[in-house]
C-alpha cells in the first residue's frame, strides 16, 4: 500500500490549495478526485461558469456597451444557448489547465475515484478499474463547504437550547439510492413540528424541499450575479453560523415551533 504525508479528498480550491502547500514543504501528497476534471464546484459547476456566463449575457445584451459608448448595440440573430456556453466552456478548459499544472509543478500525485474511509489512516479509491487503499499521516477532508457554516449554527442553537444534528448531503443521488431504512434513520418521516428540516446551499434552494419538505426552511441563493470574495457574500447572502441560527429560530416563531 502506498504511504503518503498528506491524503487530500477533493480537488476544488480548498483541496488545491492545501495540497500545494504540503507539497511546497516537500510532503509526499496525492489527491484523490471522483470528477473526470480537477477544480470543484469552485471550476466547474459555480463560481468561474457562473461568472462567464453573466459577462456573456451583459455583453450579449449590449449592456456594457451602452454604458460605455452611447450607441446602439444590436443584438445578435438567432442567439442559441451554444452561444454562451461557448465562452464558459473555453474559459472553464484554462482553469482546468491552470490547476493540472499547478498541480503536476508541485509533484503531486492524481488520482481519479471515489474516496472512502477504511480506517483513519487509510482511504480507499473506487473507480471503474477497481479499489486501491492508500495511506497517509493526514488526510484533507476538502469536498465541499457548507457543512461548516451548518455545524456552527447547530453549535449556536444547541446553546440556545435548540437540540440540533447535522447531516452532510455531498452527493443528493447517492443518499437517494440508499434503502428506505437508512433514508428514515437520517431524515425521520415526521412532521416538520416535530423535527423542523433546514437545507444550507450556497446555491439555488430549489430541490432541497425533497429533504425539508414542503414546509422546511430553505436558505440558499435564489438570484444570480453578485461576485465577491467567499466570505464577502456568504455574509452578504445570511450564508453564516449567526445568520442560519438567527434564520431559524424566527422560522420557529413564525410557525410557533416549540
Ligand atoms: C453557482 C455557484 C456560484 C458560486 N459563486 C461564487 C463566487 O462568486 N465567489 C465565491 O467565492 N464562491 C462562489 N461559489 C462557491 C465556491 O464554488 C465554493 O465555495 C468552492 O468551490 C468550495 O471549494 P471546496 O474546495 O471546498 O469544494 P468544491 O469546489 O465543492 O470541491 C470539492 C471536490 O471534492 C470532490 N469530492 C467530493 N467527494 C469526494 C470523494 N468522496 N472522493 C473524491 N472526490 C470527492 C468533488 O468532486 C469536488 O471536485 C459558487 C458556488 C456555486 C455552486
Amino acid at each position: 500500500m502506498e504511504h503518503y504525508d498528506l491524503i487530500v479528498i477533493g480537488s476544488g480550491p480548498a483541496g488545491e490549495k492545501g495540497a500545494a502547500q504540503a507539497a511546497y514543504f516537500d510532503k509526499k501528497v496525492v489527491i484523490i478526485e471522483r470528477a473526470a476534471n480537477v477544480g470543484g464546484a469552485g471550476i466547474n459547476t459555480g463560481t468561474v461558469p457562473s461568472k462567464t456566463l453573466r459577462e456573456a449575457a451583459l455583453y450579449y445584451s449590449g449592456l456594457q456597451q451602452r454604458g460605455l459608448y452611447g450607441i446602439d448595440y444590436s443584438l445578435k440573430d438567432n442567439m442559441s444557448v451554444a452561444d454562451f456556453m461557448h465562452r464558459e466552456k473555453i474559459v472553464v478548459q484554462n482553469e482546468q489547465h491552470i490547476i493540472q499544472n499547478n498541480i503536476q509543478r508541485h509533484n503531486i500525485k492524481l488520482v481519479h475515484g471515489e474516496a472512502s474511509f477504511t480506517d483513519v489512516h487509510t482511504v480507499r479509491v473506487s473507480s471503474p478499474e477497481g479499489d486501491t487503499e492508500i495511506s497517509g499521516d493526514f488526510i484533507l477532508i476538502a469536498t465541499g463547504s457548507e457543512v461548516e457554516i451548518a455545524l456552527g449554527a447547530a453549535e449556536r442553537l444547541e446553546a440556545q437550547g435548540v437540540g440540533s444534528d447535522v447531516v452532510s448531503m455531498p452527493c443528493t443521488d447517492r443518499f437517494d439510492a440508499q434503502p428506505q431504512d437508512y433514508r428514515d434513520d437520517i431524515l425521520p418521516d415526521v412532521s416538520n413540528r416535530q423535527i423542523l428540516r433546514v437545507s444550507i446551499e450556497a446555491g439555488a434552494t430549489y430541490g432541497w424541499e425533497r429533504y425539508t419538505g414542503l414546509h422546511g426552511l430553505r436558505i440558499g441563493i435564489d438570484r444570480f450575479g453578485v461576485s465577491s470574495p467567499a466570505t464577502d457574500a456568504y455574509e452578504y447572502f445570511g450564508l453564516t453560523p449567526d445568520a442560519v441560527a438567527t434564520r431559524v429560530l424566527e422560522f420557529m416563531k413564525q410557525r410557533e415551533i416549540a
